[in-house]
């Protein structure tokens, strides 16, 4: 069940949805989802849906996961990418190694603990951890050459500055009971907005549990 051909059906699922980056279905490929979840769930790990991880959050569905790493990497290889709501951890090992560096921050400290155990695990050594408010982004690391953010709400200033020129924000964004997969891309002279279609995460929360 979580044998790699597992895994490779999964890819072809997602090839055929229309996920068309060979770089990030590899990535894909190359993660082992089952030890993002509960050994409880491991079987499951490979469908394409979202899983429960416990503290009332979910690992993202992998076809959600492949666009919106798509929709970051446009094509290229990024250097510095911030992930805001590290959840499982999932996405950030996808992130791994596609690009030179992952920040990744997450509100809830259990979480936290668990996800840098399976970066650990994975021999990861470009992802960088840390217990805090990502509505914040991580200043210190800033500017970024791609943000992403997995949890739904209102997109943060804080965010949008930390972006560097060129570089592009993925985000669900509520609009009123649904939210829209949001693209950002900070211009030389502003931001322009492209709508990538309805997803549903969980709320972005302000302060840390
Ligand atoms: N990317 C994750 C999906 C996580 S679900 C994965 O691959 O598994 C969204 C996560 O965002 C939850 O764990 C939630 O606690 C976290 N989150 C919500 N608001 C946050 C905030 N302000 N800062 C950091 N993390 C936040």
């Amino acid at each position: 069940m979580t044998s790699e051909g597992t895994r490779k059906r999964l890819v072809e699922r997602l090839r055929a949805k229309g996920i068309g980056d060979e770089v990030v279905l590899s990535a894909i490929a190359g993660t082992p989802r089952h030890l993002f979840v509960d050994e409880a769930l491991s079987s499951r790990a490979y469908e394409d849906s979202a899983l429960p991880i416990g503290r009332g959050q979910t690992i993202s569905q992998p076809y959600v996961v492949a666009m919106m790493t798509q929709a970051l990497l446009n094509g290229r290889r990024l250097e510095k990418v911030l992930e805001v709501g590290t959840g499982s951890g999932y996405q950030a090992a996808v992130l791994s190694p596609l690009v030179d560096k992952v920040f990744t921050v997450e509100r809830i400290g259990e979480l936290v603990r668990i996800a840098r155990k399976r970066f650990h695990r994975l021999g990861l050594k470009n992802v960088y951890t840390r217990h805090s408010d990502g509505t914040l982004g991580w200043p210190s690391q800033a500017p970024f050459d791609g943000i992403l953010v997995t949890a739904g709400g209102r997109i943060p200033d804080a965010l949008t500055e930390q972006l560097a020129v060129g570089a592009r924000l993925v985000a669900p964004v509520s609009a009123g009971r649904v939210q829209e997969l949001t693209c950002i891309t900070r211009t030389e002279s502003g931001f322009e907005e492209e709508n990538l279609g309805a997803v549903t995460f969980v709320p972005l929360l302000e302060g840390l549990e």
